[in-house]
């Protein structure tokens, strides 16, 4: 089963001479622990895509399914418990509350979701240290570098048991070394079995990815050939 499946997504804002068409008939397939790279001109839709895809919003046409469930069957409590659980978001500015320390960011969506605290907390120290940042745990953001406070959301975003990692330019507010060591993470928790989408401008960190997928005026223009699966192999083998 497809981690995440766009078929046929288009998504039309304003109406009447205001019209925007931000997606155009999008098509995307993202296999559990692969990661897709969107890029595209700024406009051509990149951030709508990540916000369907993450149930954020709902498209004008088409049908979006995460781990098999058709999101345009779900109700409104349905989805968000689907965000709580199977979706991890990492927006652009970092988004973590202040007042909170990592491990607190960190455990929130199992809170919110109805863990009791000890599970919650238990799972938040394993993801930081998964990132790295066993030590930080109780430090405010305020208190952490760029790179760090980035790893905190990352953290959060796959906290307990998410299919599906979505983010925007992860690393557009980091240093290239910092920005090059936030796509490590992420390639390492897709290859754990998360499906990953990520935004960026930038090729050197596309290229980390399984596919780097191109979008213009809301549609797939172009996409890097998948590699090949182990099927493959029976495909080739000797001629009978
Ligand atoms: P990108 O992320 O590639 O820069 P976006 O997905 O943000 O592109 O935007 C695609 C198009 O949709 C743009 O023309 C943008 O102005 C428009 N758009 C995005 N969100 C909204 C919105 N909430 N209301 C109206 N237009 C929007």
């Amino acid at each position: 089963m497809s981690a995440l499946e766009l078929s046929r997504v288009s998504k039309v804002y304003g109406s009447g001479a205001g019209e925007v068409h931000a997606l155009r008939g999008v098509d995307l397939i993202v296999e559990p622990g692969e990661l897709v790279a969107v890029m595209g001109p700024s406009g051509s839709g990149k951030s709508t895509l990540l916000t369907i895809a993450g149930s954020l919003e709902e498209p004008s046409r088409g049908e979006v399914t995460v781990g098999g469930l058709p999101l345009s069957r779900l109700s409104r409590n349905e989805k968000a418990a689907l965000r709580r659980r199977a979706i991890g978001y990492v927006f652009q500015d970092f988004n973590l509350l202040a007042g909170l320390t990592a491990a607190e960011n960190v455990s929130l969506p199992l809170e919110l979701d109805g863990a009791p605290i000890r599970t919650a907390r238990a799972a938040a120290l394993a993801a930081l240290e998964r990132l790295d940042l066993a030590g930080d745990a109780d430090r405010f953001p305020d208190d952490l570098s760029g790179g760090e406070r980035q790893r905190v959301a990352i953290a959060r975003a796959v906290v307990g048991q998410r299919h599906l990692l979505l983010a925007d330019e992860p690393s557009g507010a980091l240093d290239s070394v910092n920005g090059e060591s936030v796509m490590r993470l992420v390639r390492e928790t897709c290859q754990a079995g998360v499906a990953g989408v990520v935004v960026t401008h930038d090729a050197q960190l596309a290229s980390w990815a399984d596919r780097v997928v191109f979008l213009r005026d809301g549609r797939i223009v172009d996409q890097t050939a998948r590699p090949d699966g182990p099927e493959s192999l029976l495909e080739t083998g000797p001629a009978r």
